[in-house]
């Protein structure tokens, strides 16, 4: 018997309920980060501090969504006593002319803006929204704000190894659900997707990511192999792991046994 799912809009697209009911590619890197973490977010019990850089990145997207306004309404902790906008967002701004000065930005960026999409994928409904679909064209684009391009650090099968923002972030998963919704939702097979980052440094710099196809398929490998996994915490049949590492872990940690200092 399938469930009534609630349809989704601008207002609750980031609603408890509609998290609940739709997996969605931050629920789904949530759950790869820390599942106890994640199924707390879902139920309501925990929710995640809202940091600075998340806001900065908010902000960003608001401009580009033509809501920058409301943004400012709804969020006076970005001003600062005299009124004035914090340097945070004002390098922000900065970000937001990099991109509006620039002639080939304007042209690429052009289509439905914010436009939400569901579909079926590996057995479970999904939502999307997506920044900029240009639907005559045949692409997407994410837009994504980043410290700089420089490679990052991340512990992959127990080793150190340092990558590209990209993977760092894991977008190519993004990249490669959405296109598969878009697919569902359009028809169209060979929807591209492009991602244009902005960095946060001053000046701003800014690029213009294309993906090949076998992009795609890395990014849905990694739906594939862990999906079964996320659905099953995410419905309740399997307990969920604690990384005991971040915040919600922290916040609920007992100190129920004696370690070693060598686990560290
Ligand atoms: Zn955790």
């Amino acid at each position: 018997m399938e469930a009534t799912l609630i349809k989704l809009t601008d207002e609750n697209y980031f609603s408890q309920e509609a998290n609940q009911q739709y997996m969605s590619v931050s629920q789904f890197k949530a759950f790869g980060g820390c599942e106890a973490a994640a199924l707390a977010s879902l139920s309501g019990e925990w929710k995640e501090e809202e940091s600075t850089a998340l806001l900065v990145g908010s902000y960003f997207h608001s401009h580009f969504e033509g809501t920058l306004d409301k943004f400012k309404k709804e969020h006076p902790q970005i001003f600062t006593a005299k009124g004035e906008l914090k340097a945070n967002y004002r390098q922000a701004n900065e970000m937001i002319n990099c991109l509006e000065m620039d002639e080939n930005f304007k042209q690429i960026y052009v289509g439905e803006k914010e436009k939400i999409f569901t579909g079926k994928l590996f057995d479970a409904d999904w939502k999307i929204k997506v920044d900029c679909l240009n639907v005559k064209d045949g692409y997407f684009v994410d837009l994504k704000t980043t410290r700089d391009f420089e490679k990052q650090w991340i512990e992959k099968e127990g080793r150190n190894t340092k990558v590209s923002f990209v993977e760092k972030w894991k977008y190519l998963i993004q990249i490669a659900v959405y296109k598969e919704i878009l697919r569902q939702n359009t028809g169209i097979n060979d929807l591209e997707g492009f991602i244009i980052a902005v960095t946060k440094q001053d000046p701003p710099d800014k690029i213009i990511l294309y993906f090949k196809p076998e992009d795609y398929e890395i990014g849905m490998n990694q739906v594939r192999e862990n999906i079964e996994r996320v659905m099953q915490v995410k419905n309740g049949l399997e307990k969920p792991m604690r990384c005991e590492r971040c915040a919600y872990c922290r916040a609920t940690k007992k100190l129920d046994r004696a370690f070693h200092y060598t686990e560290l």
